[in-house]
C-alpha cells in the first residue's frame, strides 16, 4: 500500500510506502517533522483501518483521477473537431467530440476508488478490499474542523 501523506503544516503530499514507513517523515516542502504510526492492517495492505498521519479512523473513497488528463482529452478532441468543422464536416467534427467525451468516460470508469483520511486528507492506495462510503460534505465539516483545532491552525 502507498500512502500520500499531507503536511499538517503545508498540504504538502509527501509519498511513503506503508510496508516500511517509519516511525516519522520530514516535510520536504516545511521542514516540518511529522510523526507517523502505520497500522498492521496498513503495512500489510488488508485495510485502511487508522490514519497512519492523524489517528483517525474515519474515511471516504474517491476515483483516482487527476482532472487534468481529463481536460485535456476534452481539449485535443475539440481541436480536432474544430478543424473539422472549419471544412464543414459538421457530422466528423461531433462525432470527434463525441469520442473524446466517450474517452474521458471509459477511463473514468476504470479507475481504481482510492480511500482519504477525512481529517488530514492523507491518501490511500492499495488492492485491499475498498470498504469507506463516499463523500459526505457534513461528515468532512466536523472532522476537518476538529483536525484543524487539534493542530492548531483555527
Ligand atoms: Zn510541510
Ligand atoms: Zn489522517
Amino acid at each position: 500500500m502507498h500512502i500520500l501523506a499531507r503536511c499538517p503544516k503545508c498540504d504538502a503530499g509527501l509519498p511513503v510506502r506503508a510496508a516500511e514507513a517509519p516511525d516519522a517523515i520530514k516535510c520536504g516542502r516545511c521542514g516540518q517533522d511529522i510523526p507517523l504510526s502505520a497500522s498492521p492492517a496498513l503495512r500489510e495492505d488488508r485495510a485502511v483501518d487508522t490514519c497512519a498521519v492523524c489517528g483517525g479512523p474515519d474515511f471516504y473513497i474517491r476515483k483516482d483521477f487527476d482532472p487534468k488528463i481529463g481536460l485535456a482529452v476534452v481539449i485535443v478532441g475539440a481541436a480536432i473537431s474544430a478543424i473539422f468543422y472549419w471544412y464543414e464536416r459538421d457530422f466528423i467534427a461531433y462525432s470527434i467530440l463525441a469520442g473524446a467525451a466517450l474517452i474521458d468516460l471509459v477511463v473514468y470508469g476504470r479507475l481504481k476508488d482510492l480511500t482519504v483520511c477525512y481529517r488530514c486528507h492523507s491518501e490511500y492506495r492499495g488492492s485491499y478490499p475498498r470498504t469507506a462510503a463516499a463523500f459526505d460534505l457534513h461528515t468532512a465539516d466536523v472532522l476537518e474542523q476538529e483536525y484543524e483545532r487539534k493542530i492548531g491552525r483555527r
